[in-house]
């Protein structure tokens, strides 16, 4: 998780970063930054909290250059610890080395041992420092910036979508399975922009150019965007996770609109799991794409049956499990006169820890609906993700341990059915080894110790 971006151009890049950071913080709420070069050195603002809450419009007028990175940070691995906070910043022979990193590095521990080994001393547990310190570990020996980057993407192993600014030079590159998304456009005053979805790009009227894609390096200037493909994969391994959940719907990612996705994979699922009831409803927002869909194809009208509170953030980003059950209260009521005495089919995107849907269909039935069909929008998340998302070990996984007839009466749904894993491919319009569906399978792309790694994928680097 956590979302990228990075700006060069010819007007301030507080202010376009700002706007880019708001439109990713469904990525992460924990802590934002920004770091902007003024000409000759680092401008930086970081703290915990929503982009709205870390930065004042008198923190953003101090920044007064036009080439710029900033983070939105959900904590996955390192913890939360204030110098984990991204971005992180390098400084060596007179250079300034800004670097934010959205994925997980699955051999961080191996590399700081390394680096260790050689004198060098971290000063986080972010994985991010590890990349930063690869890095600068190479330019610190003269390389150019495009081998040091290559040396990188053979060193790093795991998820990486990386946006880093070399003084005031604006550069990313992305791991060779493009596991996370990144994508580059332009502005209309002819600038460019790196950021982790195109939906941020949209909130500052930038076009889409294209993705970055696997294994390449982009360097942007101020006449273009110079690209090397330093790494080509056998095939991608893109998070079908993006695609189930995490993403915005309005972004498109890798060339696939999330929200067509979901959509389909409701009318999959209709077809896969139909259940005879009144109405079908979405559990908001998530859920939306898919229940439209649902509704679409099995003829029974679209009828909400819950109203979300705009006003709370996701309840996954609240640290406990009691904090989490609140959350859910806090965020969601239903409608009493369109549940009671219905039977309703609730769409939503996942269950992982069970936690949303046990609450949700307590809180339905309370209000009176006489059954609950509960239809989820892809197939039980089973297994840990390695590579960024905030699911880590099986025990918390609901349905890792329990059949689907088990989950369905410990949460108390009438019924309960997921939509296989060739619909969910289908409906991504993606052949099925373009995609990282670790989480759904417990086979991942790359080797992760103690996990099955069904196929390595070939990487071909540059030299
Ligand atoms: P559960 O309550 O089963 O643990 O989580 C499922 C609910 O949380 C679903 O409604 C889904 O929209 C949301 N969700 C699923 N995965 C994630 C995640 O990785 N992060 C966040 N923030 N929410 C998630
Ligand atoms: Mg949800």
């Amino acid at each position: 998780m956590c979302g990228i971006a990075g700006t060069s151009d010819t007007i301030l890049a507080a202010p376009v970063l700002y706007h880019l950071l708001h439109a990713l913080q469904h990525r992460g709420q924990e802590s934002a930054g920004i770091f902007v070069w003024d000409g000759t050195s680092v401008q930086k603002q970081k703290g915990y909290g929503l982009v709205s809450e870390v930065f004042s419009d008198a923190d953003l007028k101090r920044f007064t250059g036009t080439v710029g990175i900033g983070h939105v940070r959900y904590p996955t691995t390192g913890g939360s610890k204030p110098e984990n906070i991204q971005p992180f910043h390098f400084l060596f022979r007179g250079h300034s080395l800004s670097v934010v990193h959205n994925g997980n590095l699955v051999n961080t521990e191996a590399l700081r041992d390394e680096y260790a080994g050689h004198g060098v001393t971290f000063s986080s547990t972010s994985d991010t420092e590890v990349i930063g310190t690869v890095l600068a570990g190479e330019l610190v020996k003269g390389k150019s910036l495009e081998d040091a980057v290559l040396f990188a993407l053979q060193k790093l192993s795991g998820s990486y979508s990386v946006i880093c600014m070399l003084d005031g030079q604006l550069f990313g590159f992305r791991d060779p399975l493009g596991i996370k998304p990144f994508c580059m456009g332009k502005t209309k005053t002819g600038g460019y922009i790196l950021a982790s979805e195109s939906a941020a790009l949209d909130a500052v009227g930038a076009e889409l150019l294209r993705d970055v894609r696997p294994g390449e390096f982009v360097l942007v200037g101020t006449d273009g965007i110079v690209s090397s493909q330093l790494v080509k994969a056998e095939s991608p391994a893109h998070c079908i996770f993006e695609y189930i959940y995490f993403a915005r719907p309005d972004s498109i990612l890798d060339g696939v609109p999330v929200y067509d996705v979901r959509r389909k994979t409701g009318e999959i699922l209709a077809r896969e799991s139909f259940a005879d009831a009144e109405m079908v409803s979405p559990v908001p927002d998530s859920g939306t794409a898919s229940a439209v869909g649902f509704a679409k194809q099995s003829g029974i009208p679209f009828r909400e049956a819950l109203i979300k509170n705009r006003y709370t953030g996701r309840t996954f980003i609240l640290p406990s499990q009691e904090k989490r059950e609140l959350g859910v209260r806090m965020k969601l009521n239903p409608i009493r006169s369109h549940v009671r005495n219905r039977s309703v089919i609730l769409v939503d995107d996942s269950i992982v820890r069970g936690t949303t849907a046990k609450r949700i269909l307590s809180l339905v039935r309370d209000f009176g609906a006489e059954e609950i069909h509960l239809r989820i929008a892809s197939p039980p998340v089973i297994a840990p993700c390695y590579l960024g998302t905030d699911f880590p070990t099986r025990e918390e996984l609901i349905s890792s341990a329990k059949t689907v007839d088990e989950v369905r009466d410990t949460i108390g749904a009438s019924t309960l059915a997921h939509v296989s894993l060739s619909g969910l491919v289908e409906a991504s319009g993606l052949p099925k080894e373009y995609l990282c569906l670790g989480c759904l399978t417990g086979v991942y792309p790359l080797e992760i110790a103690g996990e099955i790694c069904e196929k390595k994928k070939m990487c071909v680097y540059r030299r």
